[in-house]
């Protein structure tokens, strides 16, 4: 066979690792009954209003979605206070993320991306030929400061991640102000809002703040993690109409399908289970830092639903214990932290078995 013309940026690309599911630990381990806590799920199962309105969808399944959206894009319109043309819809944010950057990069570009964040942002760049201009985080967080001095006239975008994963850091609403007058006007500041409705920290930015302001911020959201829906692919992006324009011309007219969309509706008027989470959230964070400091145990505070562990040794080896006692979490040795592990907040019985695999692990 011939071999294939590939471009080299795409070659560069490494692909994305994700977390591993139980299914799969269970079949290489000979085990059952074992937690994953490593890709920051919601532990409580999907919204049951979400699931509710799939089910109504689920005889529509015949025709193809609307295309536009209209009622999830009217309800979050609403929800949010902004006009339903700064809205656009991803199957997942992850592909809002690579309409951007699809949408507004050519090979050369420049995107600046702080060290460590999501991985998506990287691979997205890549693909579309840029290069990436990594900034490593001060003390865990995102050095606002280092960023904007990373700007050259070939930066076209800025990712941030508020909180950070896999740190759980946020930004400040002062920091991002300061930042934000340093940043040229045609270059895009994608601020990525996974996690914001965990945060309890006040002084956190608020992206959508900046909706109508004279500079280019886009805010994503997703319905993956707060409403428990990770495996329907529905998520959003906020952001001025100059570029949901341009999104709209690129973006796949099917891409929320018929269950997200409705979905999507049924979790939005679900404040129960919102509540629901965030309390569990909250609440197991405090427990868990309580016993983690009662074990003389180190970890970061995190403003999201998952926290990094140092482990004073190699994470590699603690996470490959912790799979035999079924516990998965993330090591964060391709993350440039070898030490430390990330773990999602699970329910309560399931932190218990997580402080006791990992002191066993540590052992
Ligand atoms: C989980 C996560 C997302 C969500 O992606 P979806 O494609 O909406 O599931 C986005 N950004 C970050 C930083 C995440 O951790």
């Amino acid at each position: 066979m011939r071999r294939l013309k590939v471009p080299e940026y795409i070659l560069s690309i490494k692909p994305y690792v994700p977390g591993k599911p139980i299914e799969e630990l269970e079949r290489e381990y000979g085990i059952s009954g074992s937690i994953k806590l490593a890709s920051n799920e919601n532990p409580l199962g999907p919204s049951p209003k979400a699931v509710k309105a799939i089910e109504g969808a689920l005889s529509r399944l015949n025709r193809y979605p609307d295309g536009s959206g209209h009622d999830l894009v009217m309800k979050l319109s609403e929800h949010l206070g902004v006009s339903p043309g700064n809205i656009v819809l991803g199957n997942g944010s992850d592909e809002i993320i690579g309409m951007l950057t699809n949408a507004f990069l050519v090979p050369g570009d420049e995107v600046i991306i702080p060290r460590p964040s999501f991985l998506m942002y990287e691979i997205m760049a890549r693909s579309a030929g840029a290069r990436p201009v990594f900034v490593p985080l001060k003390s865990l967080s995102i050095d606002m400061e280092s960023i904007a001095e990373n700007i050259s006239n070939k930066t076209r975008l800025i990712f941030l991640c508020n909180p950070n994963n896999p740190t759980g850091s946020v930004i400040s609403g002062k920091d991002f102000a300061r930042f934000i007058q340093k940043v040229p006007q045609n270059v895009i500041v994608v601020a990525d809002e996974a996690y914001i409705d965990f945060v309890r920290d006040e002084n956190c930015f608020k992206s959508i703040d900046y909706i109508n302001s004279e500079h280019h911020v886009v805010t994503l959201r997703t319905f993956s993690k707060i409403y428990g829906l990770a495996g329907l692919r529905i998520g959003y992006g906020i952001m001025p109409e100059d570029i949901s324009g341009i999104l709209n011309r690129i973006r796949p007219p099917f891409n929320a399908s018929i269950p997200a969309q409705a979905g999507a509706v049924g979790a939005l008027g679900d404040e129960a289970f919102f509540k629901k989470t965030v309390r569990l959230v909250h609440d197991e964070l405090d427990y868990i830092y309580a016993s983690l400091t009662d074990k003389g145990i180190r970890y970061f505070p995190t403003q999201a639903n998952f926290f990094l562990v140092d482990t004073a040794k190699n994470a590699d080896d603690v996470f490959e214990s912790m799979l035999k006692l079924g516990v998965i979490v993330r090591s964060m040795t391709s993350y440039g932290y070898p030490e430390y592990i990330r773990v999602s907040v699970g329910l309560h019985k399931e932190n218990i078995r997580f402080i006791k695999a990992l002191e066993k692990a540590l052992l």
